[in-house]
């Protein structure tokens, strides 16, 4: 039997594989550092567990309207407006099993057959896979180390064309850790008003953000762009929700139409238990993310000092403003990051995500989404895999 010609195209998700090659190899014993994992090392809070516990208790546990129960939308567009200066109604919100399926959903109902879809690298793995699933083509617009990897906007210009129709944004991105800045914004979006082409704000990482920085919405800037963005969020990075699935899509409501007949025919409606699991999260008061985030900074911090003060001969980086990943230059080495990440999880048991599948071949990403003491563990010996590769003659320096 013959698979799908549609889905023989589609890689499988390298942070998803080795996160749980990881998970296995920590399960049978072994040692290892997981700077794979793409999700929050804390429990999720305590309020919200209860939530779901009593929605189970309670007997919520049936269908439940497909795109959402009215209770979410209603918060998660007050939470739109009061966090994000941004007037969605309930009706143009859909709630979906995690902001992925959100994403997958977007996709499939704006993209036909040969349709080009933007998207800036190092980019998130999923976002080439989903474009090429609802069989439209990813166009790939390089941005470099020496520019914050940032999209140049010339450059973005050069790459429209009368196929173009939907540009993906993430700020604060997976792989890199890039902010933009509202003026940043400001620039992209006059681009996608002045062609008329549909924005995706993958906006998951708002709430993990650095140093002094300030983290704008894309659609907050003007009505114009507003009528493009497609707001995409969820519950998993900010809550450390990411096993319960729910995120959620907020745009014009043609849009939420057509994604919630997508939703009625596929997946029915997101977790009852989980939606008022989400419901209870997004209750939580702001001196959460206070907490949350200067864990993550805290660790940020290390991870640059370790770096520039042990590694800074073998590596280099783009400091993130944002999210909990670091993605590092390893082209001294002569390895591509495949046979790198390999290596160092065979030999060093460190887990990392190779950048080839982030589009950028000579780059690993570290995440930091794990403890201090781990995170001091595996960098040392990340230090020492380096030693190892230069008595190897297999590092330029
Ligand atoms: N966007 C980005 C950039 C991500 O890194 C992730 C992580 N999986 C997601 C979206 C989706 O998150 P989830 O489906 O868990 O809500
Ligand atoms: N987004 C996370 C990551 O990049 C979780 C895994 C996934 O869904 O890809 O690692």
């Amino acid at each position: 039997m013959e698979i799908a010609t549609r889905i023989q195209a589609v890689n499988p998700s390298a942070t998803l594989q080795i996160t749980a090659r990881a998970k296995s190899m920590r399960k049978s014993g072994i040692d290892v550092v997981n700077f794979g994992a793409g999700e929050p090392d804390f429990n999720t809070p305590q309020q919200i567990n209860d939530a779901a516990i009593k929605a189970i208790n309670d007997g919520f546990t049936k269908y439940t309207p497909s795109t959402g129960i009215p209770e979410l939308k209603e918060k998660i567009a007050k939470k739109l407006k009061e966090e994000n200066n941004l007037e969605y109604l309930p009706e143009q919100i859909v709630v979906s099993c995690g902001a992925k399926h959100s994403l997958f959903n977007l996709i499939q109902v704006i993209i036909n057959k040969n349709d080009q879809v933007i998207i800036p690298s190092p980019y998130w793995v999923s976002y080439t896979e989903m474009v090429k699933l609802a069989q439209g083509k990813p166009v790939i617009i390089e941005t470099r180390q020496k520019d914050g990897f940032k999209i140049d906007i010339e450059k973005l210009k050069k790459k429209i064309n009368a196929s173009t129709k939907l540009i993906i944004l993430n700020s604060p991105s997976n792989p890199c850790g890039v902010l933009y800045s509202r003026e940043e914004l400001q620039k992209i979006a006059e681009v996608c008003i002045e062609n008329n082409l549909f924005i995706i704000s993958d906006e998951i990482y708002e709430k993990i953000i650095f140093d002094d920085a300030v983290f704008t919405s894309l659609a907050s800037l003007s009505k114009e762009i507003y009528d493009l963005t497609l707001t995409v969020n969820g519950v998993s990075k900010s809550f450390s929700m990411t096993g319960w699935r729910i995120g959620y899509f907020a745009g014009p409501k043609e849009i939420s139409n057509a994604v919630s007949r997508l939703q009625d025919h596929s997946t029915s409606c997101p977790s009852s238990v989980s939606q008022r699991a989400a419901l209870a999260a997004l209750g939580l008061d702001s001196n959460y993310f206070s907490s949350l985030r200067s864990k993550f900074q805290e660790r940020r911090d290390f991870i640059i000092s370790y770096l520039d003060e042990k590694l800074g001969d073998f590596v280099s980086y783009v400091k993130p403003q944002g999210a909990f990943y670091i993605f590092v230059n390893i082209s001294k080495t002569k390895l591509d990051s495949f046979n790198f990440a390999k290596r160092l999880l065979e030999e060093s048991y460190v887990a990392v995500i190779p950048g080839k599948p982030f589009g950028c071949d000579s780059w690993i990403r570290i995440s930091f989404a794990t403890s201090m003491e781990e995170i001091k563990k595996g960098l040392e010996r990340l230090e020492l895999f380096f030693i190892k590769l230069k008595t190897e003659k297999l590092t330029q320096i």
